[in-house]
């Protein structure tokens, strides 16, 4: 079994970007917005924070209190739109549900929506326009096969998920590289049959350890994309030991197929790589002379 090494493939994107962003005048800035406490999304603002220092890029986080309004959030946003040093703009999701999320996203200007989720770029994916932002997740997942030469074209891909973050788009990615797609959803019967009959395998189910032996066969290619943390013992009185895992059951089935992505380790670093790759094609297009 191939291990595809999401760590790896992160730091060799990690370098290319730092030997571009040592030759811009001036560096790729990303704000991001986070409204209100959440764990997991402080966790992810930090891997984030933590690989654009690495690679010279400034990130700013922007903490509102979780009762603000949605206007006052769609005005700090139209100021950072306007504000030149700012190159990406991204609102970590979850926000609060007095907030409409689809206002949110569609409000960050097409050109600084590095997360790739806002209507524009949406549309320009499921155009295969190739001058929008693929979402991070999908991003990362494709460049993972491609650094590993996996080839897509002709193959059918299994992706189980069909959110708008995760699912959908990446679905489309495959269908714009020319795959045969299926997507599988909570309502699908017969779902390993169907994960069986894939070539490459896309899980983002969110349910731990979900896809075992049974649905998977000789050879296949897996891409597990869930993450769910799980607390673990007490280390002491302050610190809960935390790990997360993915949907597929790794050691069940890492005898059976022939390559796959581990949790953590896999499409996690690849994604936070992705996000950083779509900036800096961001800077490159708002500085151009
Ligand atoms: P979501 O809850 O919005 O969507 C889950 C999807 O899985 C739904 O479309 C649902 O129909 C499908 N599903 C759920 N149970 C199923 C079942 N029993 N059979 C078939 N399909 C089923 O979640 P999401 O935002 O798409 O995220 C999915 C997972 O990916 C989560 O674990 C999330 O933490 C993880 N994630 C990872 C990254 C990363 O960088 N690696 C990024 C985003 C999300």
């Amino acid at each position: 079994m191939i291990l595809l090494d999401g760590k790896k493939v992160r730091d060799d994107i990690a370098k290319t970007l730092r030997e571009k962003i040592e030759a811009f005048s001036s560096r790729p800035k990303l704000c991001i917005v986070q409204v209100g406490e959440n764990e997991e999304s402080a966790t992810y603002i930090r891997q984030k924070k933590t690989f654009g220092e690495t690679i010279g890029a400034i990130v700013e986080h922007r903490k509102l209190p979780a009762g603000v309004t949605e206007k006052d959030l769609l005005e700090v946003i139209a100021k950072l739109n306007a504000d030149a040093s700012v190159h990406g703009i991204i609102v970590q999701i979850p926000i609060p549900e007095h907030i409409s999320e689809d206002a949110v996203v569609d409000a960050i200007a097409p050109e600084k929506d590095v997360d790739g989720l806002g209507g524009v770029n949406v549309k320009r994916l499921w155009e295969n326009k190739k001058n929008g932002f693929m979402p991070a997740t999908t991003k990362g997942i494709m460049s993972l096969l491609s650094a590993y030469e996996i080839p897509v074209a002709g193959k059918h891909v299994v992706v189980v998920g069909r959110s708008s973050l995760v699912g959908k788009p990446t679905a489309l990615a495959f269908l714009n590289a020319d795959a045969t797609v299926t997507i599988a959803h909570r309502s699908t019967v017969n779902l390993s049959d169907i994960t069986r009959s894939a070539d490459i395998l896309v899980v983002a189910a969110g349910r731990p350890h979900f896809i075992q032996r049974d649905d998977v066969r000789e050879g296949q290619v897996v891409i597990d994309v869930g993450i769910t943390a799980i607390t673990g013992e007490k280390l002491d009185e302050e610190v809960v030991e935390r790990t997360v895992t993915g949907d597929v059951h790794f050691d069940d089935v890492k005898d059976i197929v022939g390559a796959m992505s581990p949790v953590p380790g896999g499409v996690g670093p690849m994604t936070v790589a992705s996000l950083f790759q779509n900036l800096v094609s961001a800077y490159e297009m708002q500085t151009r002379v």
